[in-house]
């Protein structure tokens, strides 16, 4: 049996197929980035419409590539929330209709549980209890779980997340978009030579990260020869010394089997390095996804939602576009 997942909470259009062990059966995912592109940022509206636009060819395409009927299925899962409100709307309203029509049950899956259980796909294991880090666009966040569906958040950013500041940090270099990739690249060539802030490094479990992104701006701004390399390397040295800062503390704090580090960042070169050193003088396992789908794609929304089927969850589509982390 095989759960369809569908992910339209932005600014991509996903469709997967994923059977209980987390295997990808089949995935198709249609990026707006070009519509997006001149505007600097999601343009909600145009993001909708090409939801709407796409979603059900990506489905059509995702059921043959895997030789699948909905005889096959065991659930349809799609995001409910956090997201867009117009781009929830499509895929919670595909899906509904899909389940109506097939007779097959549609759970609204939360998003960020989705990313934690990107950790799972392909063989991932995720031993429990333990603790998460999620990095990505929209979220920055710590949080420990007993097992896999008894949510503890420990901490979040004041303000921008990690990868917002990679973004924006990327677009004062003149790295253009998509920014993460561009730096974990040029930082990979640079040296941290540059003293950057930690910005509450050893507040807990809090982040801040605005701080941070106006010193490299201040600092490009009077020293505009500086090397971009050298500029990523340092901003990048001083985000892994402060997400290794509260992944060590939750590490000493809760004791866990694992550290599961996912979102968009997670697929950063250096950030593994950080991680896999640090769970090393702890005896923990690290638990990554594949760097494939550590950013949005379906097949998370999927393996996520199997937790749902096994948990006898009743099924909600209405769409949350601030669900919070503990809410399923
Ligand atoms: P959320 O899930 O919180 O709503 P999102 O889904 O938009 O946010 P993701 O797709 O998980 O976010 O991640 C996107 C972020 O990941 C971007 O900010 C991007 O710059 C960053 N990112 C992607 N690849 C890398 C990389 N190799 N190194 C660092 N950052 C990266
Ligand atoms: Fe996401």
């Amino acid at each position: 049996k095989l759960i369809l997942g569908i992910e339209t909470s932005c600014d991509d259009t996903s469709v997967a197929l994923v059977d209980r062990s987390g295997a990808v059966a089949a995935i198709k995912t249609v990026s707006q980035y070009d519509i997006h592109e001149a505007f600097g940022g999601v343009y909600p509206e145009l993001a909708s419409r090409a939801h709407l636009h796409a979603i059900l060819p990506t489905i059509q395409t995702v059921m043959t590539d895997a030789a699948t009927t909905h005889s096959d299925l065991e659930a349809i899962a799609v995001t409910r929330g956090p997201g867009l409100i117009g781009s929830l709307l499509v895929g919670l309203s595909t899906a509904e209709a899909l389940s109506m029509g097939w007779g097959v049950p549609a759970y609204g899956i939360n998003h960020l549980r989705g990313h934690i259980r990107s950790a799972a796909l392909e063989g991932g294991i995720t031993e429990f209890p333990a603790v998460v880090m999620l990095v990505s666009g929209g979220h920055t966040l710590i949080a420990f779980l007993e097992n896999e569906w008894s949510y503890r958040l420990l901490g979040t950013t004041r303000d921008d997340s990690v990868g917002e500041c990679y973004d924006k940090v990327a677009r004062t270099l003149g790295l253009g978009m998509p920014g993460g990739p561009a730096i974990d690249r040029a930082a990979a060539r640079g040296t941290p030579v540059l003293r950057l802030p930690r910005p509450m490094k050893n507040d807990a479990y809090e982040f801040s990260f605005s701080g941070l992104k106006s010193s490299v701006a201040r600092h490009v701004e009077t020293h505009p020869d500086v090397s971009v390399d050298d500029m990523s390397a340092s901003f990048v040295a001083a985000c892994m010394d402060v997400l290794a800062a509260k992944a060590e503390r939750a590490l000493k704090e809760c004791a866990p089997k694992s550290l599961v580090i996912v979102g968009g960042v997670a697929a950063s070169a250096q950030l593994r390095e950080t991680m896999s050193a640090l769970v090393e003088r702890y005896g923990v396992t690290l638990s990554l996804p594949p760097v494939k789908w550590a950013t949005d794609n379906a097949a998370m929304i999927a393996m996520a939602a199997w937790d749902y089927v096994e948990r006898g969850v009743q099924p909600d589509l209405m769409p949350k576009p601030n669900l919070s982390l503990e809410t399923p």
